[in-house]
């Protein structure tokens, strides 16, 4: 039989294939093994078909000859998709099966066999639904019509340019068990292909539920911001959790700024949103270099961010900021565009007794809010 390459091992593993992709040579050798079995298993197939006409021979429906030249032209064929396959010629097209190419070549080998031993016709015609089925579960709806076609002018060639009788041999016992180990076969075969469609369609189903939990852990795991440096929201929430906790535990000062640059839109807009963006990460860097080793910044939102202060009481909390805030706004920011400057805003507050994370965000918050509202540049205790 004459089937068209397909995967039939692990579906999934190269479904994402293509030329111009690096792959690893353990993907090579993936698809390198995938191959042979795949030929393999249409070589067995030549065989077992090869057999059948051997059964047909000796019930006299056919010539001895004929199985033996059908089993060498399917053999030779695989065998050269497998030399093609093993010097890595292959791998230099998209299509790395060659399913239209041996689909087209099966198809070919069936229908020249079908004229010139039309007394057993039926079982290459039978072959021809197992070429065409495999064809289409591995191709593109292209290629699927490009292999259709051709089949199909195929058959028009056969059945109206010639006029053989083309047969389905039932006279005698063996030929009616040849007959029926043809359409057992052939119906196994489209069996196959069909559970080995919906186990691919299953697989592809499970691999895309995978690849998203994975992404979502990526996500969690991901502590970062990318443009700052900081840490990102999630984590930088997760540390005022842990942190709220531990001073509740140990009755420790926590103290908390929320800081907010000055009229950053007004900076986006008047130097544009890349140049705004180096002014995050300056002012982040800026950040890191004055402040101590146990205290945490992490990017609570576009220009706003959060700084825990471990350990620490209001009032130290409160010089921190204030000397932070004038470190900002003394920078010589007309390195990024003459005239720029740059001043922020925050609010700050210390942890009360039984304060949720929540209740003092919130707190944090209204502070900023007063901060900006008495005219910015300026830090406001909570
Ligand atoms: P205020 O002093 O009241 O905080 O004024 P503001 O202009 O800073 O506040 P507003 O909330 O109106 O604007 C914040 C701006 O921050 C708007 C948004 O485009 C900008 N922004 C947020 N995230 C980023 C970022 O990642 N990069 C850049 N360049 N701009 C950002
Ligand atoms: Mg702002
Ligand atoms: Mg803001």
């Amino acid at each position: 039989m004459g089937i068209a390459a397909s995967p039939l091992l692990n579906p999934t593993a190269d479904a994402s294939k293509g030329v111009g992709r690096q792959l690893t040579a353990a993907a090579l050798s993936r698809r390198a093994r995938q191959r042979r079995q795949i030929q393999g298993m249409i070589g067995v197939s030549y065989v077992v078909d090869a057999a059948i006409l051997l059964v047909y021979a000796h019930a006299g429906t056919t010539s001895t000859a004929i199985g033996p030249a059908f089993a060498v032209c399917g053999l030779i064929s695989v065998s050269g998709y497998i030399l093609l396959s093993e010097a890595g010629f292959t791998e230099r097209f998209k299509d790395h099966y060659f399913v239209v190419p041996q689909s087209i070549i099966s198809m070919i080998i069936m229908l020249i066999f079908t004229f010139i031993a039309p007394e057993v016709g039926v079982m290459f015609l039978c072959t021809l639904f197992v070429v065409f089925a495999f064809a289409s579960l591995r191709s593109t709806p292209w290629q699927t019509t490009m292999v259709w076609t051709a089949m199909a002018l195929g058959l028009a060639g056969l059945f109206l340019l010639t006029d053989r009788p083309i047969s389905l041999p039932h006279e005698t016992y063996l030929e009616r068990f040849a007959t029926m180990t043809v359409f057992i076969l052939t119906i196994g075969r489209c069996m196959f292909i069909g559970i080995f469609s919906s186990a691919m369609r299953e697989s592809l189903y499970k691999s895309g539920l995978a690849l998203k939990e994975a992404n979502k852990r990526i996500e969690e795991l991901a502590e970062l911001d990318d443009l700052t440096g900081s840490f990102n929201r999630r984590c930088i929430m997760r540390f005022l959790d842990e942190e709220i906790e531990r001073a509740h535990r140990t009755n420790a000062h926590c103290s908390v700024a929320l800081i907010d640059l000055d009229w950053f839109k007004r900076i986006n807009d008047t130097y544009g949103h890349p140049t705004g963006d180096e002014v995050l990460r300056t002012f982040a860097i800026t950040v890191f270099a004055n402040i101590r080793g146990v205290d945490r910044f992490g990017r609570y939102g576009g220009e706003e961010f959060l700084l825990l202060l471990p350990d620490t009481p209001h009032g130290v909390a409160l010089r921190l900021l204030n000397r932070l805030r004038a470190i900002v706004a003394e920078l010589d920011w007309s390195a990024f565009s003459l005239g720029m400057q740059i001043t922020v805003s925050a609010g700050i507050v210390t942890l009360k007794a039984a304060e949720t994370a929540d209740a003092l965000l919130a707190r944090a918050d209204t502070a900023l809010y007063k901060a900006k509202a008495q005219g910015r540049n300026r830090i406001v205790s909570a």
